[in-house]
């Protein structure tokens, strides 16, 4: 079979740790030319390497997604090192936490400019380029948090999550006779780096809040782009698929006894 991903050169950002990395490792593992983009650029090379190790193609780049000049220039890398830029996997996003009472209005302005200004200033960059080949997938990560569930001390986070799928719903339509999508994946409670530091007990009652009853993956997430990013994904567009565990589903803690 033909891998889904083959030689389509495509840019993650935030792919220096946790999702990014493992959305770039899997799509390069298909076949992919990758540009590996963090604001991190050491962590950037450091996948990169993983990549080679695997014997992937890779590329690493600095850039800041909040920043228009550094999401246009990461655009400009992935054409000048691959010729095209084919899927764009806009990924990066911060999640500090604050209540509504103690957020600042710095706080709640970097969390808009890195996860929603972020997700346009990446998409503004790239897609009349999708445009003017006549196709192009866009993936965005977004998360049930926002657009399905909330959760104290992430106000501002949940807004940005929720901001970008109205964004996409709008920018699916304008790209649509193009032969670009544009989706969103929704994850749950995935498994990461970041997860370390928050004890055993909290990760037990975060299980027992999963139907399946254990966390993603950062595969799962990266598995569910692929087949957003795929050939056979061509008359999906607008839409969010949600990788969760069936965490949003239960109506009451009843459903979960
Ligand atoms: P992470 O913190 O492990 O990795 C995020 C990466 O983004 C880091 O390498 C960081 O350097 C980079 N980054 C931060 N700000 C940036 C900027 N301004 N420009 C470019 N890169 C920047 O996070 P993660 O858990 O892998 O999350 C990745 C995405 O998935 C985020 O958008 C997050 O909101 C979303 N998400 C995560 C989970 C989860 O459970 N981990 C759940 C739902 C959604």
């Amino acid at each position: 079979m033909v891998s889904r991903v083959q030689d389509r050169s495509t840019v993650v950002t935030g792919a220096g740790k946790g999702i990014g990395r493992t959305i770039a490792r899997v799509f390069a593992a298909e076949g992919a030319r990758v540009l590996v983009s963090d604001l991190d650029l050491a962590a950037a090379r450091a996948t990169v390497a993983l990549i080679e190790e695997d014997g992937g193609q890779a590329v690493a780049c600095q850039a800041d997604v909040s920043k228009r000049a550094d999401a246009e220039a990461m655009i400009g890398e992935a054409m000048s090192h691959f010729g095209s830029v084919d899927i764009l996997v806009a990924n990066a996003g911060i999640f500090p936490s604050a209540t509504i009472e103690n957020m600042s209005e710095a706080e709640w302005d970097r969390v808009m400019s890195v996860n929603l200004k972020g997700v346009f200033f990446c998409v503004k960059s790239v897609a009349w380029a999708m445009r003017r080949q006549q196709s192009g997938r866009i993936l965005l990560t977004s998360s049930i948090t926002g657009p399905m569930t909330g959760f104290p001390g992430w106000a501002h986070y949940g807004a940005s999550k929720a901001g970008m799928l109205g964004f996409m719903r709008s920018a699916a339509l304008e790209y649509a006779r193009d032969n670009v999508t544009i989706n969103a994946v929704l994850p749950g409670n995935i498994r990461t780096e970041g997860l370390k530091d928050v004890g055993p007990e909290y990760l037990r009652r975060m299980e027992a809040s999963i139907p399946m009853g254990y966390l993603g993956e950062p595969e799962d997430v990266a598995w569910a782009m692929l087949f957003l990013a795929s050939e056979e994904a061509r008359y999906i567009t607008g839409q969010t698929l949600v990788v969760d565990g069936g965490q949003t589903l239960p109506e009451s803690a009843l459903a979960l006894d």
